[in-house]
């Protein structure tokens, strides 16, 4: 455990095993954190808040810019671990999993210095203040990118942090608590808890310490963490679920939909919350549609391009999802839920294209959070907007038209959170977050940082 500025024993001796994907080897052990643990730190966390709190926004500034600058050094070792615990292949690891927290390290180390964090409001002037201790539980499907999109906000913002990370994935945030040590983060502003998420997790939720809980995961367990928070009238937010739609309009170009629509799902092997894993197309080129995801799919080969999934449940569950779809009729036009070739071990699941697919089936409504795809057909866009509307998620989505007009016409009516308009890029400045059941509470950029904001007016 890292709390107060050191590395302590836990005070139980209960440890988690650490298990490679790719061999299904265990690698390391952690700690598994109590109630006692989380109790420690955040005592030590509310200790360092009026401190923290006071440090000017320059001083943050400067401190999560050297943060940034570690985080740079150690690149390296930071996709190797990753590679290791999460099993993602060494490249996607490499660009997406170190180089997107590293980034976003630096957006908010600028926010830090840049932020508006006084304002003036006819006779009044606002100061927006830190809410507090946050406590923040992270999943393994990024496992660095989640942690840095709430800590970084959190001490931009002058709020101490205690960190519950994924059980499957603790030793990147291991490595990062070893960076914000070397960096100099003062004793007690940041702090972690390794150990499972009902024990752990639910500790830090209930804590009366803790003023804000920023949770990423499943909706399951938010739901419960958000009625927790709320029975104590604590700030919460939530990052679940989705099941983002990929539609496709009429008059789009049809090959780079599909072929970006299907990179957006494997990659990661399906495990990314905001991944496109609905595509939506025109009955008349429905079948052209098809056979370009079968071509496509065939470049995506497990064990190479596709890592496997984080852990035999998983595993186990997507299969399970896999031949749901069969029994509900749908039909597999690639992939399937068998073992992939040559690939006894590791936790691999082929990527999967479904076709035929009814919006009302499960495939079409449930998060699956593996390499499965589901085509659907719409008549017209009435139709398509009824479809990608209709399921209880609403955080990301595409939409490819003739033009961007169109486009946007159509992403304007999708009750989502974020929509890429003809193959937009990622902004990891732009607010992230759901509609509906997707959650509650924006990351990232200047609205990320108001999450870790309180306001106080003062009347002249
Ligand atoms: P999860 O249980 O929601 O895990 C997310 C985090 O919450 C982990 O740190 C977990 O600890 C912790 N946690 C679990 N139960 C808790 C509780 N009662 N109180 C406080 N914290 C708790 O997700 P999962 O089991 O890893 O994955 C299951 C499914 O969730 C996936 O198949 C996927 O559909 C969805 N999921 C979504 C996202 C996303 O980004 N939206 C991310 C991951 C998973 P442990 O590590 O010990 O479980
Ligand atoms: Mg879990």
């Amino acid at each position: 455990m890292y709390i107060g500025g050191r590395w302590r024993p836990a005070n139980g001796d209960r440890r988690i095993d650490v298990i490679a994907p790719t061999t299904e080897q265990v690698v390391a052990q952690v700690p598994a954190g109590s109630a006692l643990d989380v109790d420690d730190a955040v005592r030590a966390a509310r200790a360092a808040l009026p401190g923290w709190a006071a440090t000017p926004p320059a001083g943050r500034a400067a401190l999560l810019g050297k943060v940034r600058e570690l985080m740079a050094a150690r690149r390296q070792e930071i996709t190797a671990t990753i590679a290791l615990e999460l099993g993602a292949p060494p490249a996607f690891a490499a660009a997406v999993h170190t180089g997107l927290p590293i980034a976003v390290m630096g957006s908010f180390a600028a926010l830090a210095a840049e932020y508006p964090f006084e304002e003036k409001i006819g006779n009044s002037t606002v100061f927006h203040e830190p809410v507090g201790v946050v406590g923040a539980i992270t999943p393994w499907n990024y496992p660095l990118h989640q942690i840095v999109a709430k800590v970084a906000p959190a001490l931009a913002a002058g709020c101490p942090v205690v960190l519950k990370p994924a059980e499957d994935t603790p030793l990147v945030a291991q490595l990062l608590t070893e960076i914000l040590h070397e960096a100099g983060v003062p004793a007690g502003v940041f702090n972690l808890v390794t150990g499972l998420g009902p024990v752990a997790g639910q500790a830090l939720v209930e804590h009366p310490g803790v003023d804000l809980v920023s949770f990423t995961g499943s909706t399951a367990v938010g739901r419960q963490i958000g009625a927790t928070a709320g029975a104590a009238v604590k700030r919460v937010a939530l990052e679940l679920g989705g099941k983002s739609a990929n539609v496709i309009l009429p008059g789009a170009d049809l090959g780079r939909a599909v072929n970006v629509g299907l990179a957006n799902v494997f990659a990661n092997s399906g495990q990314t919350c905001s991944a496109w894993t609905r595509i939506l197309v025109d009955s008349e080129r429905y079948d052209e549609a098809v056979d370009l995801a079968v071509a496509a799919t065939a470049k995506y080969v497990p064990g190479e391009r596709v890592g496997p999934l984080v852990n035999a449940e998983q595993r186990h569950r997507v299969r399970g999802y896999i031949r749901r779809g069969v029994e509900e009729g749908a039909r597999i036009v690639a992939g399937g839920p068998e073992a992939p070739e040559g690939l006894a071990t590791g936790y691999y699941v082929r990527p999967t294209v479904f076709a035929d697919v009814r919006p009302e089936m499960t495939i079409a409504q449930e998060e699956i959070f593996g390499p499965v795809v589901v085509l659907i057909r719409y008549e017209d866009e009435e139709d398509a907007l009824r479809i990608a509307n209709g399921t209880v998620y609403g955080l990301a989505g595409a939409v490819w038209g003739p033009d961007e007009e169109t486009a946007v016409a159509f992403a304007r009516r999708m009750d989502t959170g974020q929509v890429d308009i003809n193959g937009g890029r990622f902004n990891p400045l732009a607010p992230f977050g759901g509609y509906k059941q997707s959650g509650v509470g924006r990351e990232l950029g200047a609205h990320g940082l108001a999450e870790y904001l309180q306001t106080k007016s003062l009347q002249f």
